[in-house]
């Protein structure tokens, strides 16, 4: 007979963000003929970069060859797309790495769940709270997540980001045994400094902890003192993994490409206190259940590093960073408190006590025509909050503004 994993009953039917899409479909069925601006969930509105578009076309040709079709031989990735991550990520920083260090994936979202494939189901977790909710959801559908009761999950430490901590929630006194950190962080937009993250990376080579360092918004950081990697820090490479994606970056949503970093000092302990190293057990679990990335989409992010490639991206980057600082601006002389849109291109909107983010989530909706993300949307910690992204056009962005001016009034 074959039994369920009825772990997956515990998750509610969909997820908080597919509840958004149908409020919005609502809306559309019932005034057609307004256009919203959106402001919420989904992605960029610029296409990718040319470099990386005509790094696929030559990719495509390769494989038209015969004596350049590519057989994706590791499934880990293909080597000169590792060489050039770790001579511009991380040789830059002063941080070490060797390829065989270097997974390619196909994203952040499924690879720190897959994660989760390697590690005991009884495994404490601990979590910044708001945060990319498919990090508690992947601990739910194996187990380590408990019930969920009072909009919580029992087995989960929620590490509260809020105003009084600077949204950079800092170690609790007890052990957890595996930590999601989000730096720079969405949808807050705060990012630790190196002396905090030196903090975490202590109290896990004190707790045999393993840090998941999702640095996926990395490239929008702007102070010169905030680490882009977690392995700027001495001693991080024994306890931590990094992700990182292509998709905020580069837009690669669609495309799917990211890379994990498991360096070879990272071990993690068995119940009877062996320590195994983790670079090769991922190794072998990558050998058994992934396929590898494709060469035209591997040759698509080596041209992210390339010197036309990085200069489109700085460029695209400036202009939503750009967008983020104007949006901030005019709401902070509207008298409304903004957080975040200085490392990442997502503004943290504190709204009126008294409303739940789904109410002014509507009320935004259907008073501005602006689409905007419920702060609970992302945990508990986001209520009396909503995210504006500002991964959109200028216009789209002014246009919110002057929209949510008038409805604010
Ligand atoms: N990490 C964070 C914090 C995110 O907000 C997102 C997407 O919104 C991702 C990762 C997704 O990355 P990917 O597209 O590589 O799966």
């Amino acid at each position: 007979m074959a039994l369920l994993n009825e772990y997956f009953l515990d998750l509610p039917t969909e997820n908080l963000f597919s509840d958004v899409v149908k409020k919005i479909n609502a809306f559309k069925i019932m005034r057609p003929n307004i256009r919203l601006t959106d402001m919420g969930i989904h992605d960029t509105d610029t296409s990718l970069p040319p470099s990386v578009v005509e790094a696929m076309h030559r990719a495509v040709a390769d494989m038209s060859n015969h004596s350049t079709f590519s057989r994706n031989e590791s499934e880990q990735g293909y080597e000169f797309l590792r060489d050039v991550i770790i001579k511009n990520d991380f040789n830059p920083r002063g941080i070490h790495l060797i390829p065989n260090e270097i997974f390619i994936s196909n994203g952040v979202k499924s690879e720190i769940g897959n994660i989760g494939d390697v590690l005991r189901g009884d495994n404490t977790i601990g979590v910044m709270d708001p945060i990319y909710p498919i990090y508690i959801e992947n601990n739910v559908i194996s187990g380590r997540a408990g019930i969920f009761e009072g909009g919580r999950w029992s087995n989960v430490c929620y590490m509260s980001c809020n105003e009084a901590n600077g949204f950079t929630p800092m170690p609790p006194e007890y052990p957890i045994d595996i930590v999601y950190l989000c730096s720079p962080n969405n949808p807050c937009g705060a990012a630790y400094s190196k002396g905090q993250l030196k903090k975490w990376v202590d109290y896990a080579l004190k707790n045999n902890t393993l840090i998941l360092f999702d640095a996926s918004y990395e490239a929008y950081i702007q102070s010169p003192d905030i680490p882009h990697s977690i392995y700027e820090i001495r001693g991080a490479k024994k306890v931590a993994i990094e992700l990182r994606c292509f998709s905020r970056t580069a837009g690669f949503s669609d495309l799917r490409c990211g890379y994990t970093v498991i360096p070879k000092e990272l071990t993690i302990q068995t119940l009877d206190g062996r320590r195994v190293q983790m670079n090769a057990l991922w190794s072998r679990r990558q050998n058994i259940r992934f396929g590898g990335v494709s060469y035209v989409t591997q040759c698509a992010a080596a041209a992210t590093y390339s010197e036309a490639g990085k200069e489109q991206l700085r460029q695209a980057r400036e202009y939503h960073m750009e967008n983020a600082r104007l949006m901030r601006r005019d709401l902070a002389n509207l008298g409304v408190k903004v957080y975040g849109g200085e490392h990442v291109p997502y503004l943290w909107m504190k709204i009126p006590p008294n409303t739940s983010s789904w109410e002014f989530f509507e009320m935004l909706l259907y008073c501005a025509n602006v689409i905007c993300t419920p702060g609970s949307v992302f945990g508990p910690g986001g209520e009396g909050f909503v995210r504006l992204k500002a991964l959109a056009n200028r216009e789209n962005c002014e246009n919110a503004i002057t929209r949510l001016k008038d409805c604010l009034k």
